[in-house]
């Protein structure tokens, strides 16, 4: 364990953290630079995962997958943003991983027994979740989207912007309304995922999209989608028809706590730089890591990643004890909001320390800094967590 590391991790975590480390190992930061620079998909790292197994991390064993929980998952995505691929690595591969979850709990049989085992072979992904719009983006209730039954399908209008990953999935997970706001008694009422083949989408001209050019996270892109008279089988539909909502966000608590893990192997990719960096420069005859100046910034920044590990760490250890659900639900917004920040100022904090250097491609920090900058407002932003907290933690009233 490393001095001052605020966890310390299980058998379980410590065989994750192993093999992750091994298989980024491969994949050096000139890897993640020139991928950022030519915003490439990391094709060759994700496939690797995949062929691992790992796109099935949290896929039940009958199914084919790991049946692992988001305690192990948490040391997985930690691991490999702390690889030096940052955020932007963890990201390529979060989806494929998360995405399966609501089909896993929610999914029928027959959707479960076809797609699940595929998945966890890495032969398919399910990398893109669709709910964002360009009117109701932190108002989620407010999507337009509209999925109208027709017989035994759902046709699909509507517009989603956003949405990462359209270009390496095979399938889409979409939240549609199926039922208009106006008409329901509560406003998370009417809507429902569905599961939509992306490539039949495409083929039949229903779908168009077009990547949106964008900073921050260069290798995963994000796009904007025009759904027209999209034909959904009723076998797409994931979960209950009206339920979509409630069950979305049963899964995004634990989501959310990942997230927070991303961040955190962030600060510590961002601190490790930082600290290289201010121990070899020297300036006036000295290493520029002997000034308090350089050195408190790292040394809070380390502090701040510690702590917000400690949450994320005892918050993932308790996510299979359902009765705990609200707790879990509370601090894994509370370690979203404080590993966000706490990655924010570790890449600030090394960008300084890198003086002119902090914007060269070439030392990785105006990267982290880039990305840093990014979990702050995704996929919630800080003030909807706040809002959260303030709301079901401190039980004040709601002002929107
Ligand atoms: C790179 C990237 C990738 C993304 N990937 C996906 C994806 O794969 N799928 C998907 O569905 N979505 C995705 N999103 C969308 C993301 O979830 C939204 O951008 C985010 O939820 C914020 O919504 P918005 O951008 O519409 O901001 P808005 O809702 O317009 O908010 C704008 C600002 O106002 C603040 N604000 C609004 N209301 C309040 C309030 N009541 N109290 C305090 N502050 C408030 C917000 O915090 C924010 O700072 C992605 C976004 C980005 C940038």
């Amino acid at each position: 364990m490393v001095l001052g590391e605020t966890v310390s991790l299980t058998e379980q975590q410590r065989l994750v953290r192993d093999s992750i480390r091994e298989v980024c190992a491969e994949f050096d930061a000139g890897y993640w630079r020139e991928k950022d620079a030519s915003g490439s998909y990391p094709h060759e790292f994700v496939d690797r995962l995949a062929d691992h197994g790992w796109f099935g991390a949290l896929i039940p064993e009958e199914y084919g997958g790991a049946g692992m929980t988001t305690r192990e998952v948490v040391v997985m995505m930690e691991e490999i943003a702390a690889s030096g691929g940052g955020f932007s690595a963890a990201q390529a591969v979060h989806g494929a991983i998360y995405n399966s979850v609501p089909l896993v709990t929610y999914g029928s049989e027959e959707l479960k027994s076809e797609l699940l085992p595929a998945v966890a072979r890495g032969e398919t992904s399910i990398q893109a979740f669709g709910l964002t719009e360009p009117n109701a983006g932190s108002d989620s209730t407010s999507i337009e989207t509209s999925a109208v039954r027709d017989g035994d399908e759902y046709v699909v209008n509507g517009q989603k912007i956003w949405i990462s990953r359209v270009d390496a999935s095979d399938y889409l997970v979409l939240v549609a309304r199926t039922t208009p706001k106006s008409e329901v008694d509560s406003r998370t009422d009417g809507m429902t995922m569905f599961l939509v083949d992306l490539d039949e989408a495409f083929d039949r001209g229903t779908l168009e999209v077009e990547a949106i050019d964008k900073t921050a996270s260069n290798v995963v892109h994000s796009y904007e989608m025009w759904f027209e008279d999209l034909r959904l089988p009723e076998e797409a539909v994931i979960g209950e028809v009206g339920d979509g909502f409630s069950q979305m966000l049963d899964g995004l608590n634990e989501e959310r706590l990942v997230i927070a893990a991303e961040c955190i192997g962030l600060g510590q990719a961002a601190i490790d730089a930082g600290v290289e960096y201010a121990s070899e420069r020297e300036v006036f005859g000295q290493p520029i890591g002997a000034n308090q100046a350089i050195q408190h910034p790292l040394a809070e920044a380390y502090a701040r990643v510690q702590a917000a590990k400690a949450m994320v760490y005892t918050t993932a250890n308790e996510v299979v004890d359902e009765t705990n659900a609200k707790s879990v639900g509370a601090r894994a917004n509370m370690s979203k909001f404080l590993a966000a920040d706490a990655a924010f100022d570790a890449a600030d904090a090394a960008v300084q320390t890198h003086g002119g250097f902090g914007v060269a491609r070439e030392y990785d920090v105006e990267r982290y800094f880039r990305e840093a900058r990014l979990t702050r407002l995704v996929p919630i932003t800080q003030q909807l967590v706040l809002n959260y907290v303030g709301e079901n933690v401190l039980d004040l009233p709601r002002s929107y």
